[in-house]
Parts: C-alpha cells; structure tokens; sequence
C-alpha cells in the first residue's frame, strides 16, 4: 500500500504596527492603497529598513517550534514579475533563514520543520466584473510574513489539517499572528507525493494557494486518488504546480513547476545581514508564553487523560476556561469529559462560541461535584446542563427542582415492582433471553423518578424483582 508524504509551506501574517520594510500602517480594509508609500510602491532611490518587531515575531514563532536561531541572518531578492508586486521582486530569505529544523508535535507523532524565513507580501489585484481594467491595491503590499516549510512527514489529509490547526493554536498563543485563513493571514500551499512501497518518495505535485483548512484536507484526499489511479494504471505522476476548485472538488493544472534558478535569487543589496545575539534571544524567551504542547503535559499531569488534554491544550477557547476550573479543585478528568463531550456539543449544535453562553468555570465545577458525590445522577446532571450553560447555578438547581438522586431504596424498589407487574409481556422477553429488553422497564423507571433514581441500582433491584 502506497502512502502519502504531504509537505505543507505555510504563510502566516505577522502582527505588527507597520510593514516590513516600511513605516506604512499595517491596516486592513481601508480604501485602497491609503497605507503606501515609496518604499512599498517600489520607487527608485527608496531604501527599506527592517522592521524589529517582524524580526522578532519570527523569531517568537521559531524558537516556540524549538528552531535552531543562527547567529547572523540575512535578506535576498527574490526576483519574479506579478502585477501586484511593484518592485518586481520580493524581498524573503534564501540560505541564511531565521530558523531551521525545528518539530510541531502531533501528540506523539512529531512532524520536522525544515525552515522559517521572514518575507514580504505582494498587494492585492482585483478585478471588477464587466470592468476593462484590473484594479490593484498595495496596501497589503509590504506586509510582513513568516513563512514556514516542513518535511514531508505528513501522512493524511487530517493530519495536514491538524497541523495547520495547530500551528495556528501557537501562533495565536504566542500573539505573533492573527493567524485567520479567512481574512486570508494563513495560506497553505501543499507537495504531496506517494512513497513507494520500497520507501523512496514518488513525484511531488505542488497544489497552491488552499485558503482553508477544510480546503487543505479535500484538495489533499482528491490529489491522493488521482495520483494512485495513475500509478496502479502504470503512469507517471508529472511534476506540476496545481490549483484546488472549491466548486467541483477538484484540482487543475496551473503551471509546471519554476525551478529555484528561475528566481535569480542575490542578496539584497539595500539591507545588510544582522546578527542575532544571545542576550536578544534570552529577552525573547522570558516574554514565551506557555505553549499548547506544555499546557498538555501539564494536564496530563494533574491526570488528565492524553487525549482529552491535547484537545483541551490547542483550544484556545476552552483552555483558559479548563485552568479556571481546575482551581476550583474539581477532579481535572471529569471536568475534562464534560467540556470536550457535552459542553462542546452543545456549542456545536447552537453555533455559538463559549462565550457566549453563560457557563462559569464555577458553576462547571459544581456540577460535576454534584455527581461525584452521589447527590444527582449522571442522567440529570446532563438534563440540566443547558440551563447551567445559560448562566443558572447547578446546586439551586437541584434544590429548587428536588432533583437530588433518590436514595431510599424501598421507594425505588417499590416503584421496580410496580412496572414489572405492568409489563408482563416484556418481563417474558427478558426471561426467555433477551436481555436487552431490560432497558425498556429501565426506562419507565427512570422516567418515573425524573432521573433521580442512580441507574445502577435500578438495574439491580429489576434483575431481583423478575428473579434472574
Ligand atoms: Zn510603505
Ligand atoms: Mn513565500
């Protein structure tokens, strides 16, 4: 069987005040080209100068993702003609990158990073429909990206898809970028190939340009099949730049690949190459946040199980709320269940962020205290969870609402005896074996009581009532 080596190139936007290159403001929807100025337009004689909070952003985002930082760094001219590119070169990094071999963990699996480099954007072109001309806009143009390239470690479409998920979860983290595929401030474009059964990697297909994550992982699922179709009719995969129709599903010849020759790279004569010291380097690491993969391990040590922490860890959204819960000393597993099954259901199904809604930490906690301690059961604690979620305190729930779980046996036992006597049918059923049926006088009991009866012990006290 074949498997597919998926390399991902990502560009993600850094969050600065300015350009890279200028002191244009970094803003985004104004009327067009309103932030340029000669530098970004490219005009002869203008001079760029590095932008020091780029430089530092990038290199935020390489030491997060353990790069090893070299000692001097350095631009160059990478020379290819686009019409929103004014100076008819982008100013990006070629041998001397801010970081190299670096590792994004996918749990236990760790996919290397090859390298992070600083660069420019080009601006935007636009082209108005029935209008005889393209329009440009060079606001965009100038702004500073970072832009990441990682071996082709990569085996799945969903894998490709939670690694960008989680690349933004550290990017997010550490403030470096807003890192939003739809305000178009991480694009992904992607190389995949079959390896051979012998190991070695078949042809590369480049496909560019995905501005989503969803996009990433059905561009990759269409590429997969169209190449083993070629391979299992004995064809050859031909190298080429592809790109992805969101319509049809599928992908489409754009060019075949330019070779890196074609880009007469030389470095930029205008900026010099800097060093980066390591008294920079040590301020940069105090300012590093915890980073997902940390606050996992961490989790993981307050006994959360391995999965449920890296889902909590790499969402930002739960992730301050769980560490807020956590405080309240409530059991970190069981406050884990409830947010990754039950609370986020229930964000999925109305749509609405977490946020939104009205849960405390607090009032999470309790609930859960609730249960643990016997004094609800499981089935109501779940009843109750959408109006808990509207902001209602669990506990004057339970009071208000007489939802405790009924422990007085006798009043449950003699409840069992009244449905049996009432279902004689399936009682019948269940004694000639089929012991499911079980479920429905389980049911009935349990309607009967709200939910307050603890399922266990009605099971037990119907098993002895109908004598098996
Ligand atoms: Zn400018
Ligand atoms: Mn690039």
């Amino acid at each position: 069987m074949v498997r597919p080596a998926i390399g991902l190139e990502v560009h993600l936007h850094l969050k600065t005040k300015t350009k890279m290159f200028c002191s244009c403001a970094l803003h985004y929807g104004d009327a067009p080209n309103t932030h340029v100025c000669p530098v970004c337009l490219g005009l002869p004689g203008s001079l760029p100068v590095a932008n020091r909070e780029a430089v530092e952003k990038g290199l935020l985002l390489a030491l997060a993702l353990g790069c090893e930082i070299p000692e001097r760094t350095q631009f160059h001219r990478k020379n290819y003609f686009y019409p929103d590119l004014p100076k008819n070169y982008q100013i990006s990094q070629y041998d001397r990158p801010i970081g190299t071999g670096g590792v994004l963990e996918l749990g236990e699996k760790k996919i290397r990073i090859r390298r992070i480099h600083l660069e420019e954007d080009a601006g935007k072109s636009l082209h108005p429909e029935g209008g005889e001309h393209s329009l440009v806009d060079l606001n965009r143009a100038g702004a500073p990206l970072v832009e990441l390239v990682t071996e082709p470690d990569i085996e799945s479409p969903e894998e490709a898809r939670e690694f960008l998920r989680r690349l933004q979860a550290i990017a997010r983290t550490l403030g470096v970028s807003d890192a939003s595929p739809e305000e178009g401030k991480m694009r992904a474009d992607v190389n995949v190939s079959l390896r051979r059964p012998d190991g070695t990697l078949g042809t590369k297909v480049e496909i560019k340009n995905l501005n989503s994550f969803k996009s990433v992982q059905r561009a990759l699922e269409y590429e997969i099949q169209r190449q083993k179709k070629i391979l299992e009719r004995g064809g050859v995969v031909e190298q080429a730049t592809l790109g992805f129709d969101e319509k049809s599903g599928k992908t489409y010849l754009m060019r075949t690949k330019e070779t890196e020759s074609d880009y007469r790279y030389f470095p930029e004569p205008d900026l010099v190459p800097f060093t980066i010291s390591e008294a920079w380097l040590s301020e940069l690491k105090e300012e590093m946040p915890e980073l997902p993969a940390e606050r996992s391990r961490r989790y993981q040590e307050a006994g959360v199980r391995p999965y449920d922490a890296e889902i909590l860890a790499y969402d930002l959204e739960l992730a301050p709320f769980f560490d807020a819960a956590l405080k309240t000393g409530a059991d970190p597993q069981k406050l884990a269940n409830w947010l990754n099954a039950d609370v986020k259901g229930y964000l999925t199904q109305r749509e609405v962020t977490l946020a939104e809604t009205g849960l405390t930490p607090e009032n999470l906690a309790k609930l859960v205290r609730l249960v643990e301690a016997g004094t609800i059961t499981g089935r109501v604690a779940k009843e109750i969870l959408p109006e808990v979620m509207q902001g209602a305190d669990p506990e004057r729930l339970v009071e208000e609402r007489g939802l405790k779980a009924v422990t007085d046996e006798g009043a449950i036992r003699a409840l069992v005896e009244k449905v049996v006597a009432e279902n004689p049918q399936v009682v019948e059923q269940i004694k000639a074996g089929k012991a499911k049926a079980i479920n429905a006088l389980l049911g009935q009991v349990m309607k009967a009581t709200r939910g307050t009866a603890p399922p266990d012990l009605v099971r037990r006290l119907l098993e002895e009532a109908i004598g098996r």
